[in-house]
């Protein structure tokens, strides 16, 4: 599997403060549960594709 996504792909954030998990349009984003300013470095990127809660 080499294939990339595009930078402005969404991406699936697990929420680091309070564990909810939401989807952002770049970088980073707040989170919808608790305000939480989520990173790549802060909070959880999983793949899109392999959620099965
Ligand atoms: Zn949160």
């Amino acid at each position: 599997m080499a294939r990339s996504l595009p930078e402005n792909a969404a991406r699936q954030y697990k929420c680091s403060n309070c564990g909810m998990m939401f989807t952002v349009n770049g970088e980073q984003g707040d989170c919808p549960s608790c305000s939480h300013r989520c990173t790549p470095k802060d909070c959880q990127v999983v793949d899109a594709s392999d959620q099965g809660y």
